[in-house]
């Protein structure tokens, strides 16, 4: 009996263990690691395995693994643009993000308001919440070309009502614009920031604000 109560223990400490692991609020990577900026798994890509015929990388959609001869003909012949693998472009490893326009008092003010934890000024995070997946205006130029022009100053996780109300407040106080963020998955350039503008910019990501607490069912 003893045996049986702390194999359970032990099972339930483990799971408790695994689950702080990857309940990162932030970025939930439980169904595996995603790019940061393109869209996709990172186990997931074409690779050529002959000079004319690719295949798809892991094991997590059934088509993995199988040499496909006839797509890289097939896109020549759709794009009428060769595909050398000796010429493939390479993505950059690492990205010029500029510095954050947000003052100290403009942080502290925010943290005060909201708790340290739900506010961001780390340049990977800016980056991510400044585009959205627009290919070449956003997604190819931030992977193989010039850097984007401007980043959010900083990243806000509300996680309530009252939450929400203090950053509209402190947006217009300090004359913040304010960029709501959902999954930045659009293909319409809704996240691009304008380069003439000398505000300071905070994208707040609803990611944590994820129940439904109402329903206008009349209005539906
Ligand atoms: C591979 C791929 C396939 C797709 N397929 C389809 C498809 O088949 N059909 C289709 O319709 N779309 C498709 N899309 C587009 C995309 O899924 C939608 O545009 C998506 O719904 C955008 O939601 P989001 O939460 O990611 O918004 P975001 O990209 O985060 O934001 C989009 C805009 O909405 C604003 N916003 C975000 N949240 C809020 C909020 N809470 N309050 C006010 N404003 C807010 C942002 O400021 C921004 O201006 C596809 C995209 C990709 C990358």
């Amino acid at each position: 009996m003893l045996e049986v109560v702390l194999a359970v223990a032990v099972l339930a400490v483990a799971a408790a263990i695994v689950r702080q692991a990857t309940d990162d609020e932030c970025y939930d990577l439980s169904d595996g690691e995603r790019h940061p900026h393109k869209w996709g798994y990172t186990d997931t890509r074409f690779e050529f395995d002959g000079p004319k015929t690719v295949r798809v990388t892991g094991s997590r959609y059934p088509l993995a693994g199988f040499t496909m001869p006839h797509f890289i003909p097939f896109v020549e012949e759709m794009l009428q643009v060769p595909i050398d693998p000796d010429e493939i472009a390479v993505e950059k490893e690492s990205h010029e993000v500029p510095p954050s326009r947000a003052d100290e008092s403009l942080v502290a003010a925010w943290q005060d308001a909201l708790g340290a934890e739900r506010v961001s000024l780390d340049d990977d995070e800016r980056l991510i919440h400044s585009h959205g997946q627009l290919s070449v205006d956003e997604v190819y130029r931030l992977l193989y070309g010039d850097a984007l022009e401007r980043v959010v100053d900083l990243v806000i996780y509300p996680e309530n009502e009252d939450h929400v109300r203090a950053i509209v407040r402190l947006a217009s106080e300090h004359n913040v614009c304010l960029v709501p963020y959902g999954g930045g998955t659009n293909v319409s350039g809704a996240l691009a920031l304008p380069a003439d503008d000398d505000r300071v910019f905070a994208s707040v990501d609803m990611r944590r604000m994820n129940r439904i607490v109402d329903l206008d069912e009349d209005n539906l």
